[in-house]
């Protein structure tokens, strides 16, 4: 059994969806489970048309509502002819409703809980497997359209749940192993599940990538394929190094290091299930399915080059916080620690001095809380608009003149951080936003001009 997740681009409109329809059928033999995204950028639509409701705008949430609509029901119709494009046209024509009801509601209560939000954005993969699920039969493939909700079940921590190992593993396995049983090949939304009560929840943007890998761990499946618009894992995003490479073969330690700090080719959870049950993951191209890919796997390979690969992550906020009573008394750290704890913000980059301490954050929503907090004993001020760059490889502890090569490649940029050494594989520092493209390509060329064969393409 393996499990096919195919991402928003890869589902975006009647083209890709075909694409998507050709590939499953090539691997019947495997009998795969299907896992969708929202058609592309339909989750921000729906969630910018529910922010617009909440703000009063009725009328124009609604117009943005239409929009999505009227794609779906366009796509619908390139895909589908005679009683199977009425059935899904009817099918999506009832979700719209509700949804329009929904959206009527915020706008009468005029505020936007992560509860509502999640309410809405779950509708974007109902709408694409739906579609999908009804292609699949029209090309002969027996597809069930089974409901994710029942299987990915979550704490309540709406807009990015945590999923509950146990009960997951076990619903999923009630769920879909029967209609695997039986030859057919379910088909369920990335991204959304629901609290033990049956509350719909979301777990976190990009979350389609972990909904595949917690569905192949709980079927003890033998692979993972995560299909998306590009070859793999690249030497760094290809969006801002048109030259970057595809990593041929990585380990789940370094893919989860660079996911972590903010390669979007893969959720950062999702090397979590995988690795629990030791299943590769395959990062593949659904606009080139012949081509190989990216293997992510258990055993780290020999590799010439020190770096695999660069990751980046934008929108970084620095907060320093000094010591006003106490020159670095124990359980200032601590007390620091728990405040952000409290304000549910994880840190990611830490650095101490003396009488100091600086660490980054990427979501700030909590940042002034947590402020007012730490200002009862210290001093803080906060630096915005920063980036974290991280260079992953094994073993990059015990390169001798790694660090040189780093920063001889981005001597003339402003480095505000810098952190090696909380695991072997990383080394990552943080700089001015407006300057990323520049380290990066930077770094890219110092760290690719030759390449190992045996581990990129
Ligand atoms: P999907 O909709 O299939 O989940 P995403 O947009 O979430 O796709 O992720 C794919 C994107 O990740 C690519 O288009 C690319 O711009 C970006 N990306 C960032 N870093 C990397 C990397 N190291 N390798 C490949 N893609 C990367
Ligand atoms: N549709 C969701 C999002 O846009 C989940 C995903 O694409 O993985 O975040
Ligand atoms: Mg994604």
């Amino acid at each position: 059994m393996i499990v096919c997740k195919f991402g928003g681009t890869s589902v975006q409109d009647a083209e890709a969806v075909r694409r998507v329809a050709g590939i499953i059928k090539a691997r019947l033999k495997d009998k795969p489970v299907v896992v969708a995204s929202a058609m592309g950028k339909t989750t921000n639509g729906l969630l910018q048309a529910a922010e617009t409701a909440a703000r009063g705008k009725r009328q124009e949430a609604l117009d943005l509502l239409g929009k999505i609509r009227e794609r779906h029901y366009r796509e619908t119709q390139k895909l589908l002819a005679g009683s199977a494009q009425e059935a899904v046209l009817e099918a999506l024509g009832t979700h719209f409703k509700e949804l329009a009801t929904l959206l009527k509601g915020l706008a009468i209560l005029g505020e936007l809980t992560p509860r509502s939000m999640d309410a809405v954005a779950s509708f974007g993969e109902r709408f694409s497997t739906l579609i999908l699920t009804e292609v699949l039969r029209a090309g002969g493939i027996a597809a069930e359209l089974m409901d994710a909700r029942q299987c990915i079940i979550t704490d309540d921590n709406f807009t990015r749940a945590a999923p509950l190992f146990d009960l997951t593993d076990a619903a999923v396995r009630e769920h879909l192993l029967p209609s695997i049983k039986a030859g057919r090949v379910p088909v369920l939304q990335g991204f959304i599940g629901s609290t033990r009560n049956g509350i719909t929840t979301t777990i976190g943007r990009g979350g389609s990538d972990y909904s595949a890998s917690l569905v192949g761990a709980a079927l003890d499946a033998y692979d993972i394929q995560i299909w998306t618009d590009v070859d793999g894992i690249m030497t760094t995003d290809p969006r801002m190094v048109p030259e970057a490479r595809r990593v041929k073969v990585i380990s789940f330690d370094e893919a989860a290091e660079l996911a972590y700090f903010g390669a979007r080719v893969l959720h950062p959870a999702t090397i979590v299930p995988a690795v629990r049950k030791k299943i590769p993951v395959h990062v593949l191209n659904s606009y080139k399915p012949e081509q190989e890919g990216t293997l992510i796997t258990d055993e780290a390979r020999p590799c010439e080059n020190p770096v695999k690969a660069i990751a980046y992550k934008k929108g970084i906020t620095i907060v320093n916080i000094t010591s006003t009573r106490m020159l670095m008394a124990y359980g200032f750290l601590r007390k620091i620690f728990e405040t952000f704890e409290l304000h549910k913000t994880s840190v990611d980059v830490v650095s101490t001095s003396e009488v100091s301490v600086s660490l980054t954050l990427d979501d700030i929503s909590k940042l002034w809380d947590v402020v007012t907090e730490l200002r009862k004993i210290s001093e803080v001020n906060v630096d915005g608009g920063k980036a974290i760059v991280c260079c992953v490889g094994d073993n990059l502890r015990n390169i001798p003149g790694l660090a040189h090569l780093v920063f001889t490649a981005v001597q003339d940029v402003n480095v505000h951080m810098i952190s090696q050494g909380a695991s072997a594989i990383n080394i990552s520092f943080v700089i001015d936003e407006d300057r990323l493209p520049h380290a990066v390509r930077s770094l890219h060329d110092v760290f690719f001009q030759k390449l190992d064969p045996n581990i990129f393409e």
